[in-house]
């Protein structure tokens, strides 16, 4: 039977754990930054998967890497090596600048493997007495739904019937130095934040916060973790977004376009007095480093390179910006963000205004009930970018 976006909503509807609220689209083909639904209507994905499709949707590079080890092998546990885990290991140090890799699936579970680190590296190296350690985040970040993640949130409807939370964990607002210098104690053993703030409306912090929250970090012996997992990897215009402000985070959290939106993989970066920490028996994934994921990453590194999507991003990212802040609108509040990473806030909800934007072809998704998140695939044309600036206006002015 002919698959229709009606049944396939209706299924989903029926059938579906009630746990996200899609718009009413449903997409069965895709191709750089446009998508297709089973109608045969184009619509321009200014989504990008959460950021997981920075590589624009089926990269035949990626799509070619991951067919070529499909046919060789895709799993093998870690109970053995495999051939593609070496190599990716080494680039990934290259890439980050450290000097070990612990390598995870999806982002939470990287979180999860960031928050175990920094506990053993506090008991271990800090010499922090057994249970005592505190990991200090920020209001309204964003690291997930499993429990460390929604333990770490400020947002009551992430934890809402799912106690008891984790407990050891302090939060202060987001690019509040003074707030940091006096939450940090003895006991404190991470600072972990996200250099743009991506699930709470694109929040950027003001200017300085990183570079003085590090040096911070390094003078009181505690590490700056950076959940770079939305941002990372070319989404701000530049490689991290740590790299705006010049800082070195101590753990580096990496996901979502490290597999090019083809495979999911994702790791957590750090040097060795931290990484090391771990030993056999002590944490794990059954498809962690799996030969079929690091083939994938191996070449989604390859077309960032390869295509100079930072660059890309950082250029077409200022345009962008430019020309939404010149849209003279009553609605907008406030546009803000970093290269193709860009919020639009406006002065009621922006769910309406996805929905206006999704009849004009153009998806994007709101977030946090006022700000419509822009973050179209790092490959886009100007022409195509021209395209859906030109609906954006049409609809918000
Ligand atoms: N951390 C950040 C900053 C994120 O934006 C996300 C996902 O949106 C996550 C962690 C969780 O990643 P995943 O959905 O792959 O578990």
């Amino acid at each position: 039977m002919k698959i229709t976006s009606e049944k396939v909503i209706n299924q989903t509807e029926k059938f579906g754990a009630n746990n996200y609220h899609p718009l009413p689209i449903v997409i069965s083909k895709a191709e750089g930054v446009w998508v297709e639904d089973p109608e045969g209507n184009r619509y321009m994905d200014m989504l990008s998967a959460y950021s997981a499709v920075n590589q624009g949707h089926r990269h035949p590079k990626i799509i070619e890497a991951l067919k070529k080890q499909a046919d060789r092998v895709t799993l093998t546990s870690r109970a053995f090596h495999n051939d593609q885990l070496g190599p990716w290991y080494e680039r990934m140090c290259a890439v980050t600048n450290k000097d070990m890799i612990l390598p995870m699936n999806t982002g939470a579970e990287a979180v999860e493997t960031a928050v175990k680190a920094v506990r053993r590296w506090g008991y271990e190296k800090k010499g922090i007495e057994e249970n005592k350690a505190e990991i200090i985040a920020c209001y309204d970040n964003f690291h997930g739904r499993t429990m460390t993640a929604v333990s770490l949130s400020s947002e009551e409807e992430y934890k809402r019937g799912f106690g008891p939370m984790l407990p050891g964990i302090k939060l202060v607002p987001y690019g509040d130095l003074k707030a940091l210098k006096e939450a940090i104690t003895p006991n404190t053993v991470a600072f972990l934040m996200e250099p743009i703030q991506g699930e709470a409306g694109i929040n950027v912090p003001p200017q300085g916060f990183l570079k003085e929250a590090a040096a911070l970090c390094k003078e009181q012996n505690v590490l700056f973790v950076a959940d770079e997992i939305q941002v990372g990897l070319g989404r701000t215009g530049k490689m991290f977004a740590c790299d705006w402000e010049d800082i070195e985070p101590d753990v580096l959290i990496l996901g979502k376009a490290l597999g090019g939106g083809v495979f999911p993989i994702s790791c957590v970066a750090a040097n060795k007095e931290i990484l090391g920490v771990f030993n056999p028996g002590s944490h794990g994934s059954t498809f962690g480093g799996n030969p079929l994921a690091c083939a994938v990453s191996l070449a989604s590194l390859d077309v960032i390179q390869d295509e100079n999507l930072v660059e890309k991003s950082f250029d077409l990212g200022n345009y962008f910006k430019e020309q939404l802040e010149k849209i003279q609108s009553s609605i907008v509040k406030e546009v803000r963000g970093k290269g193709l990473f860009i919020g639009v806030e406006l002065h009621e909800k922006a769910r309406p205004y996805c929905e206006k934007l999704k009849a004009e072809g153009l998806l994007c998704k709101e977030t946090h009930d006022t700000v419509i998140r822009f973050a179209p695939p790092l490959i886009i044309e100007q022409e195509d970018l021209n395209w859906a600036i030109d609906k954006i206006k049409k609809i918000l002015q």
